[in-house]
């Protein structure tokens, strides 16, 4: 009899679920919906890969991507599931035989495009199939509050309306702000779901924020460093996308691009380029990512801050899907600021939204837009900044991003903080960071003359501080809530109400600094952190085999015209060197090797192990036990 836990072996290879895949499995088993919202790699499919096996009918899922539903499609066929996917970039004759199939009860998963739900060809296949789920991916896609609104997704609705049994209904996401998800159970007419929300951290990443005086040369040097790894690279516009392609190209790195600027053919061909590693780097606008299901993601690196932190998490969540460790690493630099205000002012406003809404998302947009900038400012652990702005609470120190490495020097700011404040009550709460830090420095610069701030009591009441480090305090003072910008591009500084606490002597402000001597110390670390990736358990022999089985993945990958990491993950060859097995049944024990894809590989690895091993059990790892490669 199958089970959920069968077909999790035999089909996916993997011997236990993780955090919270089974709720919601047996939820969708047992006849109700369920919202699951869950981080990018948490592993949203099994939940309904799984049941949709076990259930009697058909599952359609709805994702906004073609190249998603490719990569899916591709990944459950080798893992022997019948699925297909009907969506734009069939003919009308491939589709027409597809629904045949489908009618035909050959497919257990069809992945369809929203769009293609309101075609009468659609929903004539769909009355008289018997549809047992409807799976809707990326389901924020529903709410115009969010960034990603899609209108097609509107259909959805009244597709499921227009069924005679309504299938039971199961929703994933990534994105978790309560309006979003308030609009995907009511606008999706959920009715009763089970509503999961696993944490957001995503522990295998470590988060950097570098102000690198040339990124240029920054970036260059980072891929050069990391030669065998596959990574993303993020621009905010297209002209710096070609410039930073161009300079790696330059140095020899095997780099490709992706912009709305180029045609549609370039686009796939670098894409399929990068996901197939025939160029493992990819240089991009934020055009490029979703529906990107490449798990062997080792670094993202963003040139530009973008412009919130959900896209901020969104794109660098696409390093380290496989859970293996990657590194995460924004370049900030104040232009960018300019550059996000820009894209916000002249957003194309949505011509269903009220004027009051435009205004109300533009606000938002400032809002977000100034978290992002907190987030390049702290000196605090940044992977707990990222979860308390997604409501969410870490421990306070990861020890595995750059702030928590750094070593810092602290200085007591509290009586510069206080005068800070009286300044700009001084001035009535009128001017920018600029402005007031000229004014407390005692500048006198052509523009702080014509405002004529010398008549100000405030005016050089810090002169023996410089401009620079004044601004420091004040960034320090806004990231602490104490100060707030006005969400206009003026960003004129206002007092909040907890600085009173400091200015009547209840709390300390503290500024960190980086220790320059400590940089040596960070360094030291997170080559440290880095050497916790899975492959780096292994000892020379081990990486040996390592790169035997991978040169055989590759092999495999070119035969069949499939992206390497669709045949084997990077861990599952990992655990092959750990495990080292000799025959089928120790093979069926690697993580991520089920039956089909052992019935089509597994003995083309036995072989690769057996000659280099010569069927003899050695230590090709570092450390105690094996188990450490095989469980999450
Ligand atoms: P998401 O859609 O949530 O971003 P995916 O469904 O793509 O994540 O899963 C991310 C990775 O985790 C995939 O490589 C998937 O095979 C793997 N995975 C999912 N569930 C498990 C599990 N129970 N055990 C081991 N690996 C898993």
């Amino acid at each position: 009899m199958d089970d959920k836990y069968h077909i999790l072996k035999k089909y996916f290879g993997y011997s236990g679920f993780r955090e919270g895949q089974e709720v919601l499995i047996d939820s969708i088993l047992s006849g109700r919906d369920v919202l699951g919202i869950m981080p990018t790699g948490a592993g949203k499919s099994i939940c309904y890969q799984v049941p949709a096996l076990l259930l009697p009918g058909i599952t359609l899922v709805v994702s906004p991507l073609i190249s998603l539903m490719k990569d899916q499609v591709q990944a459950l066929n080798q893992a022997g599931i019948h699925a297909a996917y009907i969506n734009s970039s069939l003919s009308e004759s491939q589709i027409s035989k597809a629904l045949r199939l489908a009618a035909a009860g050959q497919y257990k998963i069809i992945y369809v495009a929203p769009e293609r739900l309101e075609t009468y060809e659609f929903l004539q296949f769909a009355r008289l199939a018997k549809i047992s789920m409807l799976t809707v991916d990326e389901a924020h896609c529903i709410s115009q509050w969010g960034q990603d609104f899609r209108p097609s997704y509107l259909k959805i609705v009244q597709f499921i309306h227009s069924l005679d049994r309504r299938p039971v209904v199961s929703a994933f996401t990534a994105t978790a702000t309560e309006k979003v998800k308030e609009d995907m159970i009511c606008v999706l007419g959920l009715f009763d779901p089970t509503v999961l929300v696993t944490g957001f951290d995503r522990k295998n990443l470590y988060f950097a924020v570098e102000t690198p005086k040339k990124k240029d040369s920054y970036v260059t040097q980072y891929v050069l460093d990391h030669k065998d790894e596959s990574g993303i690279i993020y621009c905010a516009t297209r002209k710096n996308v070609d410039a930073v392609c161009a300079h790696l190209l330059a140095q020899g790195i095997a780099a490709t691009k992706y912009h709305a600027g180029l045609d549609a053919g370039a686009r796939r061909q670098n894409q399929e380029d990068f996901i197939y590693d025939v160029r493992p780097v990819m240089v991009a606008t934020n055009a490029f990512g979703m529906g990107i299901d490449k798990s062997n993601v080792r670094y993202v690196i963003h040139y530009n801050m973008p412009q919130s932190l959900e896209n901020y998490y969104q794109e660098a969540g696409r390093a380290g899907r496989d859970g293996e460790r990657a590194k995460c690493i924004l370049l900030y630099s104040a232009q960018d600021i300019a550059v996000n205000r820009f894209f916000i002012e002249n957003k194309e406003p949505n011509p269903d939204h009220t004027w009051e809404e435009i205004e109300q998302i533009r606000e938002q947009d400032e809002q977000r837009l100034l978290s992002m900038q907190y987030y390049c400012l702290t000196t605090g652990c940044l992977r707990e900044y990222i979860l308390r702005y997604f409501g969410e609470f870490g421990t306070g120190r990861c020890e595995n991003c750059r702030n928590c490495a750094l070593e810092y020097e602290e200085t007591d700011i509290t009586q510069a903080a206080i005068k800070i404040t009286a300044c700009i009550r001084e001035c009535r709460q009128r001017y920018g960071i600029n402005v007031t830090a000229g004014i407390l420095a005692g500048e006198t610069r052509a523009k702080l003359r014509e405002y004529g701030v010398s008549r100000y009591e405030s005016y050089g009441s810090l002169k023996e501080l410089r401009e620079t480090e004044i601004k420091a305090m004040i960034q320090q003072m806004l990231v602490e809530g104490l100060l707030c910008v006005t969400n206009d591009r003026y960003a004129l500084l206002k007092v909040q109400p907890a600085a009173d606490d400091v200015i009547q002597g209840r709390r300390q402000v503290i500024l960190k600094k980086p220790k320059t001597a400590a940089q040596s110390t960070e360094k030291g670390r997170s080559s440290q952190s880095s050497k916790l990736r899975r492959s780096d358990i292994l000892n020379s022999k081990g990486l040996d085999l390592f790169e035997r089985l991978r040169a055989l993945r590759t092999e495999i990958a070119k035969e069949e015209g499939m992206p390497p990491y669709i045949i084997f993950s990077d861990k599952t060859l990992v655990d092959m060197c750990v495990k080292a097995p000799l025959d089928k049944s120790d093979m069926m024990q690697v993580t991520g090797v089920g039956e089909n894809k052992y019935s089509r590989y597994g003995e083309r690895f036995l072989a690769v192990i057996l000659a280099y091993t010569g069927g003899m059990r050695e230590k090709y790892y570092f450390g105690e036990s094996p188990a450490l490669a095989g469980k999450k």
